[in-house]
């Protein structure tokens, strides 16, 4: 058994990332100014998107994105089951309505064929989630949302560097990412809209700071801009310099993440294919880059006695850390009491929702490290 600890997730934080940091906050000016200018422009070119708005996470983004696109009463959103609770909160906090989009089996991606049939005259939005790194396929969606006239937003929350039949996640459309520390980079706390939609993306940048009309660029040229008026009522979802600073640190590294993480990956789906009780997700062809931000797996408990809950407590005993991403939203007790969903609707997520763990996975963890994973994993079985 392992003598340490291995968490499920945990940020690399490199002496640079942490000098970056120690830089701006000598600066004398550590809330948002140049350094968030610059990591937008750097998630562009990374990204190869037209313009990206920094805010103080994923969940303002998908909250500003909802105010922009004028998301409220009488209005339908699609979304799957298996996200994190933030857009469904959002949806319901608008107004709106959520409608549960299923999720394929076994790549855990939603899709334009199970999201059509749950169109009506009331669907205003569709967010699908690229899965735990893999890509949605994207291009029915868009076929599917241009016809119907409905807003289509990517949920990239995992998936800064997957990459979608060869294109780049977040380089068309509209993409939100998160730098919360489990995700693939970290601003601390964090999140970014992209998108091609310049008008979209100048309201969000105006409701991000009480829905004045300026941006970051102007208070670091003009102090405050004591001039500055409101031109709508806004929020305070502004990203500081000190988070994008670590941003921008993370995003010069995030290449050697990914290949760090495919590398732990690639050596856990070949000592799990030998585990017949523990299946891995099954990645799409149309994911031509997978960014691996989760390694999940699902516990076959046809042929085991043990519980999933119980699994990952087993497994807590020996010193590995799992995670739970995710149990179905419509499964939480809000949405039970206040949004039933009709037994059987939802089959896929149902399933995978009580069977799926999430495996320790990220950079700094060591192909030892996943050796002592899967050989807790089998002594657990045994
Ligand atoms: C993490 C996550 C979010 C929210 O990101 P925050 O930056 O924590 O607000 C949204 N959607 C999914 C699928 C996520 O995993």
């Amino acid at each position: 058994m392992r003598k340490d600890f291995l968490p499920f997730s945990r940020p690399s934080l490199s002496e640079s990332d942490i000098l970056a940091v120690n830089e701006v906050l000598r600066s004398g000016w550590i809330t948002t100014g140049p350094k968030n200018s610059q990591f937008e422009a750097d998630i562009c070119t990374y990204c190869g998107c037209d313009g990206a708005v920094a805010l103080s996470s994923a969940t303002a983004g998908m909250h500003l994105l909802l105010m922009a696109l004028n998301i409220g009463q009488g209005d339908e959103v699609i979304t799957p089951s298996m996200t994190w609770v933030s857009t469904v909160n959002l949806i319901v906090l608008m107004g709106a309505k959520p409608v549960f989009a299923d999720i394929d089996k076994d790549s855990m991606l939603t899709s334009a064929e199970l999201i059509e049939p749950l169109i009506t005259d009331r669907t205003r939005l569709i967010i699908p989630v690229d899965f735990a790194g893999a890509a949605v396929d994207m291009e029915p969606l868009r076929t599917l949302a241009a016809s119907r006239s409905i807003a289509l937003v990517d949920d990239a929350a995992h998936a800064i560097g997957t990459q979608y039949n060869g294109e780049k996640t977040g380089c068309r459309g509209t993409a939100i990412f998160s730098f919360h520390p489990i995700k693939n980079i970290t601003s601390g706390e964090g999140g970014i809209v992209c998108s091609d939609d310049a008008e979209l993306l100048r309201t969000i940048r105006t409701l991000r700071f009480h829905g004045l009309g300026v941006d970051a660029h102007d208070r670091q040229q003009q102090g405050r801009n004591p001039q500055a008026e409101v031109l709508v009522p806004g929020f305070k979802y502004n990203m500081t310099d000190i988070s994008a600073v670590l941003g921008l640190a993370q995003l010069a590294r995030l290449e050697s993440f990914i290949e760090k993480r495919t590398l732990l990956a690639d050596r856990y789906r070949e000592l799990l294919a030998e585990v017949d009780e523990i299946l891995p997700l099954q990645v799409p062809a149309v994911t031509t880059r997978h960014s691996w931000n989760l390694f999940v797996v699902r516990l076959d408990t046809d042929r085991v006695r043990l519980t999933r809950d119980q699994f990952m407590e087993e497994l807590k005993k020996r010193n590995i850390g799992t995670g739970l991403h995710f149990r179905a939203v419509h499964r939480q007790k809000y949405y039970l009491q206040n949004m039933p969903v009709a037994p059987g609707t939802l089959p896929a997520t149902e399933w995978n929702s009580d069977r799926i763990c999430s495996l320790p996975l990220f950079p700094d963890m060591t192909i030892d490290d996943v050796d002592s994973v899967v050989s807790a994993i089998k002594e657990v079985l045994s």
